[in-house]
């Protein structure tokens, strides 16, 4: 897809009438994105509407949101049978009784949710791989998607990203890295792009030694210096694979080869990314690092409102340095390796390292082996794990599937 069809710039705005509001589903609604969404819907809550909620196991903290946000309908991704509903569904119901919200359960209610045909914008925030179904529906649905759920262009962009183009679909990103290209594209056309430089924070381990690095501990790898995150993406930063994956994310959002894409470190969480135009003017997105920013932008495009997120205090800004990243973190390459390799490589990367990522915060891998297992499978795929080039969904979910096996060893 080109940057251009990313979402045309004459996009219908957020009516500003009562009555028209932006009818907004949340997918992943207890999560740290999708609670920063809601944030950001009541603080523009005469432009956008809480239509829904969805949440995969949190029912409680998912009870809390509804009853305070109000929402039409929620969801539990529960796999439980109708006659038999588990006792998280059970409590869910109990807690919004004589509510009117509808709960629905399943496990497509996401799916459900996303393609509602009353839901305008659907917020995909679900962690992983769970997060395709529901992104691959409402992009078939033709909804404004605006995209947290990185895993699902890194397992198939191949099929999300042509879905959404033969749909009517719009995908914008959530991804501070990505929505800083896609706020910068706005000074020039995805042909007079040089190259993108997306910024790392370097996480905790920025300035340790590889050896210290290799056995650091949970607590370390979950104390990142600027962001404030869910568990998965904290350790995925601690390793630099969230940067991997936002490299394979940025392939497939902007249409951009290897050799466009570029990584720098940069510490402070100033600059969340950068375009090098052809004619060598450098323009990138600055702000604090608060994902309140990214999430309206990506709801309130092509149009700017007064933010809720907290400001840049430049009389405290001392210093904005950037660094080459080094071979500590060998994580990278693997972005670069999967977009050169194309095919099912993605779905392997991304599942091999949830496995490793999980394991290491259960205590069963070491935080040098997350990276390392995630080598091995995509090694082990490559000759005779049955890798495909052009793959189909269900060869796509079948080699994450392989590759979630391999990982567990
Ligand atoms: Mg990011």
């Amino acid at each position: 897809m080109r940057a251009g069809d990313l979402a045309p710039q004459t996009s219908v705005k957020p009516s500003t009438s009562a009555a028209h509001r932006t009818r907004v589903a949340i997918l992943g609604a207890t999560g740290s994105i999708g609670t920063n969404a809601i944030d950001v819907c009541r603080h523009l809550s005469e432009r956008f509407e809480i239509h829904s909620l969805t949440a995969v196991t949190s029912w409680k903290k998912l009870a809390e949101h509804a009853l305070e946000t109000r929402p039409k309908m929620v969801a539990l991704n529960d796999h439980s049978p109708a006659d038999r509903p588990s006792e998280n569904l059970r409590a869910l119901t109990d807690a919004l009784l004589g509510t009117g919200i509808q709960v629905i359960t399943g496990p497509h209610a996401m799916e459900e949710i996303a393609t509602r045909p009353e839901v305008d914008t659907v917020v995909a925030a679900v962690v992983g791989a769970a997060g395709l179904a529901p992104v691959i529906a409402a992009a078939k649905a033709g909804k404004t998607i605006a995209l947290a759920n990185k895993e699902s262009l890194v397992v198939a962009g191949s099929i999300v990203m042509p879905t959404a183009r033969k749909h009517g679909a719009t995908i914008i990103p959530v991804d501070s890295e990505h929505s800083a290209v896609f706020q910068s594209l706005r000074s020039g056309t995805d042909k007079e792009i040089r190259k993108i430089i997306l910024t790392a924070s370097g996480g905790p381990f920025r300035t340790w030694p590889k050896n210290k690095i290799e056995s650091a501990t949970v607590a370390e790898a979950l104390a990142h210096p600027n962001w404030k995150m869910g568990p998965k993406i904290t350790i995925d930063s601690a390793t630099m694979m969230n940067k991997a994956l936002e490299i394979i994310e940025a392939h497939w959002l902007f249409d951009l080869p290897p050799e466009k894409i570029e990584v720098l470190i940069h510490p402070q969480s100033i600059v969340h990314s950068m375009i090098e135009f052809v004619d060598g003017s450098v323009i990138a997105q600055l702000g604090t690092p608060d994902m309140r920013t990214p999430i309206q932008y990506a709801l309130t495009h092509p149009d700017r409102y007064e933010g809720c997120s907290t400001r840049l205090d430049w009389s405290k800004i001392r210093e904005m340095a950037f660094e080459v990243p080094d071979e500590r973190f060998p994580a990278l390459q693997l972005g670069f390796e999967v977009i050169r390799l194309g095919g099912t490589a993605g779905a392997v990367v991304n599942a091999a390292n949830e496995v490793a990522n999980e394991m290491f915060r259960a205590g069963k891998l070491s935080f040098g082996q997350i990276v390392k297992t995630v080598e091995s499978v995509l090694s082990r795929h490559k000759s005779g794990g049955g890798f495909v080039a052009q793959p189909t969904l269900e060869q796509l979910l079948a080699a994450d599937q392989w590759a979630r096996a391999q990982a567990r060893g």
